[in-house]
């Protein structure tokens, strides 16, 4: 068919510009063929600019080629187009458009709609802001719609909680998004948000994929509509699984420190302000109070008074320390312990942790310790140390009171012959026997204390300063002595021992405690040299020769066994010739302290306390040793004269202890002379001619010593088997000018002669003094013109030196 040329649209203008609206009439290629004024304002162009393909320059965006793209179709459209204005405004319009096949042209008709584009676009930006901060709080979000619970929104988060994404969520059912089972069993809620309509919060367990539980807090808040009614729920959930595992690790530390106080033997106890909180069994069981007898109760009111100060002021200062207190049990007895006390924070509040330590064994060791240290074992007395400490108390007790007090040593006489003799256990038997029968005598407050050994010491204090009450201590005394002196039942035997008791007394007897102990241990001694058994009181006026004496004593007990004698030996000689016819044996003590000794300072003592029993025995071994070895020198130095003293004369062992000195087949026959002075010979003759005549037969030479000096009648002497006379020292030293001397000497010469005894003297230190007893016929000589006394080596060398310088005698 023909193409038949079409009228065009008549180009009514004035019509077109009366139509309200836009219009445009445009060519199948999009040129405008026809405008109308209100379009061509709306782009702000003349009318002639507006016809043709000019103004398509207006369409901005994709818009001109969509719009083109639906002219060629020829079919009806509506379309949007964005729309540059020339005033520079982008504006948009919907453009409605019909095809006029007859004119093949189209009619456009144009809406401006871009108000309403604006605000949806400022909504759409609006509702992307909100999805920007929905996706970012660290909270999950979504909204049901009420009556059919379907969620309208979600973030991102919500979404991805559930296995979704923010879209998919979209639509889903409430039941659908958190599961059947969830959803029933938080019907309730979501029942009760709506029938009240406000906000109901819950919590719950979160199953992960991940395994781990996570706990969430949710939150439901109704949407309210116009009239008030329920349209939707608004869903905030927070993840307070951290919130959640942090209190269940409080309640778990919580539990265990439950578990851990039921469960140590350790009691403790916590309080807070003061007040006690809590206490677990072993502080309940120590105490005897239930812990509803304590819980509740002030913390001070649990300890002993004199504690309490301390304990306040260590609960005010909240300082974390250890130290021992007293507690107060349920029956009032006091409890030592120490308290370890800890700050620690408990359900969220500071408290004082406070662990109690029982130090009843602690502290029984500790006594322990302190009773061994100031006890005597054996006994159960006090020991020196802490009788020192008393004492010492004591003096200062008496002085402030104006008393007196009196220190009694006790000391058993002979006490180690039983313990040498009968063995220790019957010794320790002994002990612990005195020691009670002394306690028995005393008083209570009087002290009794072991001082080691047998010594036992007693302490009588508040005595008044009266004088009589130096018989109130003589009377305790007394009773000591009675009580101690009843025989001891040891293992089947009676055994009898005797006290010493010394007594001092303070004031008087010394100012301080050692001294006052030193004072009673003198007199103790003085009691000993009085014949023992017996008490004395100490006396200022003697107490340093005493003292010295039995200082002496002590230290001449132990001479013998640590070596200290030594035996010098003083030669005899013939007068008529000077040869060597004998010697004397003089001990002498190496004193450790005072250096070398002479017998006259210390004979004496030694004679006193029976010592010289062994020290004269010791010197008679020593002296027949040098005799037998001299002899067997061939030496020719018979005899050696040895000093005896009464004790050991009378002693009756003597004679054997002598005897045993010899060798037995009598080869020792004239080694060995005795002197003895006048005093022995006299006491019982017949006794003594007995003795002399057994030792005689011994071989033994018999001497008298210091003769002149004594008593004894020559006739007395006649009776007995002397072999020499010795004229004492005192005589020849005045020899020969003094005529008493004189005649004395000339008188013993001229008896001793008479009845056929050898006569020697002795202390010959002149010439003068040897001329004149030689001339009287005396036999022998010694004293320091001849030879001081010498060691024994010294007196070997002296002997072969003088020998070499007279051969032959
Ligand atoms: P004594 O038996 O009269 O001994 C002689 C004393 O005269 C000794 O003193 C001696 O050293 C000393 N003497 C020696 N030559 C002279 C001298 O020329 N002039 C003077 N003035 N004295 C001289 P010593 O050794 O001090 O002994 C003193 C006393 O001690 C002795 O006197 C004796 O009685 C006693 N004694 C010595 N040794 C013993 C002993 O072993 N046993 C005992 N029981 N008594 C002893
Ligand atoms: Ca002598
Ligand atoms: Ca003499």
């Amino acid at each position: 068919m023909a193409a038949v040329p079409t009228p065009p649209l008549r180009d009514d203008v004035s019509l077109w510009d009366a139509m309200p609206g836009m219009l445009v009439v445009l060519g199948a290629d999009g040129a405008a063929v026809h405008a109308n004024a209100e379009f061509c304002a709306f782009l702000g162009v003349t009318h002639q600019a507006a016809l043709g393909a000019a103004w398509q320059a207006c369409l901005g965006g994709s818009s001109r080629e969509a719009l083109l793209a639906s002219l060629r179709c020829h079919e009806p459209f509506a379309m949007e187009l964005e729309v540059q204005r020339t005033q520079g405004q982008l504006a948009w319009v919907k453009c409605t458009a019909r095809w006029l096949p007859v004119h093949l042209q189209w009619v456009c008709l144009w809406h401006d709609f871009t108000d309403s584009k604006l605000a949806q676009a400022s909504a759409q930006a609006q509702a992307g802001l909100f999805r920007l901060l929905a996706d970012n709080v660290p909270v999950l979000i979504a909204y049901y719609r009420a009556g059919d619970f379907k969620c309208q929104f979600a973030n991102k988060e919500y979404a991805r909680t559930f296995g979704r994404d923010e879209r998919s969520i979209l639509g889903l059912t409430f039941s659908e998004v958190i599961g059947e089972e969830a959803a029933r069993r938080i019907e309730p809620e979501v029942e009760l948000m709506l029938r009240e309509r406000h906000p109901v919060s819950y919590e719950r367990k979160l199953p992960s994929a991940g395994g781990a539980t996570r706990w969430i807090e949710v939150n439901l808040l109704p949407h309210l509509g116009a009239e008030g009614e329920a349209v939707g729920a608004f869903v905030l959930i927070s993840d307070i699984t951290k919130h959640r595992l942090a209190e269940r690790a409080v309640r778990e530390s919580e539990e265990r420190l439950a578990k851990f106080m039921q469960a140590t033997a350790e009691g403790i106890v916590f309080h807070k302000d003061g007040l006690i909180t809590d206490a677990n069994p072993p502080v309940t069981d120590l105490t005897g109070f239930a812990v509803d007898e304590m819980l509740g109760r002030k913390t001070l009111d649990f300890i002993a008074p004199d504690h309490v100060g301390k304990v306040a002021a260590v609960i005010a200062s909240g300082q974390e320390t250890a130290y021992e207190s007293v507690l107060i049990d349920k029956f009032g007895q006091r409890i030592p312990v120490e308290f370890i006390v800890r700050t620690m924070l408990r359900n969220g509040e500071r408290m004082r942790m406070t662990i109690v330590r029982d130090i009843r064994d602690r502290y029984a060791a500790q006594a322990r310790i302190n009773h061994l240290a100031h006890h005597d074992e054996l006994t159960g007395l006090p020991n020196r140390m802490s009788f020192m400490e008393n004492l010492e108390n004591s003096m200062a007790a008496a002085q402030e009171n104006a008393q007196r007090l009196a220190l009694l040593f006790i000391d058993l006489d002979h006490f180690k012959r039983v313990n040498d003799s009968l063995g220790h256990l019957v010794g320790d038997t002994l002990l612990r026997t005195v020691g009670a029968r002394i306690v028995a005598c005393l008083r209570a407050t009087d002290i009794v204390a072991r001082f080691g050994g047998d010594e036992f010491m007693v302490l009588l204090p508040g005595l008044s300063t009266e004088p009589a009450q130096r018989g109130a201590v003589e009377e305790v005394a007394q009773k000591l002595l009675a009580a101690i002196e009843v025989p001891v039942n040891a293992e089947g035997r009676p055994i009898s021992v005797t006290p010493s008791i010394g007594i001092a007394l303070y004031p008087g007897d010394g100012d301080a405690p050692d001294q006052l102990v030193k004072h009673a241990d003198s007199a103790m001694y003085l009691a000993k040299a009085r014949g023992r058994a017996n008490y004395q009181f100490f006396d200022p006026a003697m107490a340093t020769s005493a003292y010295a004496a039995l200082v002496m004593e002590g230290q001449l007990a132990q001479a013998l066994e640590r070596g200290e004698f030594e035996l010098y030996f003083q030669p005899q000689v013939r007068a008529s010739d000077g040869a060597l016819v004998g010697a004397e044996a003089l001990i002498r003590w190496n004193h450790p302290e005072r250096g070398r000794l002479l017998p006259d300072a210390f004979i004496p003592v030694a004679e006193s306390q029976r010592l010289m029993l062994p020290i004269g025995q010791w010197v008679l071994e020593e002296a027949a040793r040098c005799a037998l070895r001299w002899q067997a020198m061939g030496l020719g130095v018979a005899p050696v004269a040895v000093n005896l003293s009464t004790v050991q004369f009378q002693h009756t062992g003597f004679f054997d202890a002598v005897a045993r000195l010899l060798p037995a087949d009598g080869s020792g026959k004239g080694l060995l002379e005795l002197e003895l002075t006048e005093r022995m010979l006299m006491d019982d003759l017949i006794e003594v001619k007995r003795l002399l005549v057994r030792l005689k037969a011994l071989g033994l030479r018999i001497s008298v010593d210091d003769f002149g000096t004594g008593y004894s009648s020559l006739g007395h002497l006649k009776e007995l088997p002397i072999d020499k006379v010795k004229i004492d020292r005192s005589f020849v030293h005045d020899l020969p000018s003094n005529g008493d001397s004189v005649a004395i000497a000339r008188a013993i010469i001229q008896m001793g002669r008479s009845m056929g005894m050898t006569v020697i003297a002795e202390g010959v230190e002149t010439e003068p003094q040897r001329e004149f007893l030689a001339s009287q016929g005396c036999d022998e000589l010694q004293g320091l013109l001849i030879s001081r006394p010498l060691p024994a080596a010294e007196f070997e060398a002296w002997t072969l030196a003088r020998r070499a310088a007279k051969p032959g005698t």
